[in-house]
């Protein structure tokens, strides 16, 4: 009954892990579920307000332009210089998107042939792989591991393999292994660009969500990038508006019209209500995304030491709301958490076969959650 391309969808792991854990409840165990990468904190009011005010208005009932509105994609500019120092025309290089995931998964079709090559790390966020595969474009995995910092090695691609790349996906901070890139590691994405002909699509969800003074680049800030590139953002994680489903791809004009032209065909835009409330967030105190890093800082101290605690070596990150730690195997080790203590962790492997021997914990519960979460866990033989 399914298209042929359906059978290439990778397998749903974290479908199995919610049955799993539904299991578990049924038992009547008391799960902390430290598997979900959405933020447990509400939206900031201010912002609830601005929505509610818009919602009201009739002006916003109708059906939003395709690109978003103007109001919206200069807010989007203005944070963008004013956090980046990146100058972007917001007619051209600012393109509104129903959250990023949208326009990852609809950016392959604009640049990909059948069966040209998407680079995509591996472990990733599920979509690179998804977004290729609708566009029945081949994935090339590139490894990115522990020894050289969670960065794919460019020079590990086999040439004929770069020959055919189109496009290719890079995240930092990265979901799932919170490792975050230097400046050096962006120069070297835009020269690889430069000399193979590739799109680059940087996807920047995790910018605002760094630690310890850590403050995070945009792609587009090194020379050259808005050549070859883009950037996808979102306010999601910024301003904890998952549900709301608002984001901007920015960069090269021409790649942002690509995207465009195949979202004229596919949606109709992003609820006008909606931005004129993300321009609040955008243009508004920044307070609120102080105080998250700040709680969600307090969080990964006492989940990293109490994973120290009990043998695994993990280091703090800089960046993100996951942290990952190395283990023997993360199948097994995430059967046994939720089976002997009634936690949730993600097993590496969900995110690609180079995520064996890790698993992810979001640290997206109560602080008192987490320290429960590290009190079952020193009761344990993992
Ligand atoms: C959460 C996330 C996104 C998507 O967020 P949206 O809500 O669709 O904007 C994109 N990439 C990564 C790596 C993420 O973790």
């Amino acid at each position: 009954m399914y298209a042929r391309r359906m059978d290439h969808l990778p397998p749903y792991l974290f479908a199995r892990i919610d049955e799993m854990k539904e299991e578990k409840r049924r038992q009547g165990v008391d799960v902390i579920d430290l598997g979900v990468g959405d933020p447990d904190l509400p939206t900031p009011p201010h912002i609830v307000e601005a929505l509610c005010t818009a919602a009201r208005d009739p002006k916003n009932h109708h059906y939003p332009s395709y690109t978003g509105m103007l109001a919206y994609r200069e807010a989007v500019a203005d944070w963008y210089r004013g956090r980046f120092g990146v100058d972007l025309d917001a007619k051209k290089e600012v393109l509104a998107l129903i959250g990023s995931k949208e326009g990852i998964a609809h950016i392959a079709e604009a640049f990909v042939n059948p069966g040209e090559v998407v680079l995509a790390s591996d472990p990733g966020y599920p979509v690179y792989k998804t977004s290729t595969l609708f566009a029945e474009g081949k994935v090339h995995e590139l490894p990115i591991r522990a020894e050289n910092n969670f960065l794919p090695v460019l020079e590990d691609i086999p040439a004929d393999v770069v020959k055919q790349a189109k496009l290719m996906f890079i995240n930092y901070p990265n979901n799932p292994t919170a490792a975050i890139a230097p400046l050096s590691f962006f120069e070297e994405v835009v020269e690889f660009a430069r000399e193979h002909n590739i799109v680059v699509v940087h996807d920047n969800a995790y910018s605002e969500i760094t630690f310890d003074g850590y403050k995070a680049p945009s792609f587009l800030e090194v020379d050259g990038a808005m050549e070859v590139g883009i950037e996808m953002h979102s306010l999601s994680k910024t301003y904890n508006m998952t549900g709301w489903r608002i984001g901007m791809a920015c960069g090269n004009p021409e790649i942002v019209a690509g995207l465009g032209r195949v979202k004229t065909n596919v949606d109709s835009g992003a609820f006008d209500a909606i931005q004129h409330a993300a321009i609040t967030a955008l243009t508004g105190p920044q307070d609120c995304v102080r105080e998250a890093c700040g709680i969600y800082q307090e969080r990964r101290d006492a989940l990293v030491k109490g994973l120290t605690d009990i043998g695994l070596d993990v280091r703090a990150p800089k960046a993100t709301f996951y942290v990952w730690a190395p283990v023997d195997d993360c199948m097994a080790f995430s059967a046994k958490l939720l089976d002997q203590a009634g936690i949730v962790a993600t097993p590496g492997v969900g995110f690609g076969k180079n995520g064996e021997g890790f698993v992810r914990f979001a640290i997206t519960r109560s602080i008192e959650r987490i320290n429960e979460a590290v009190e079952r866990m020193r009761g344990l033989d993992l």
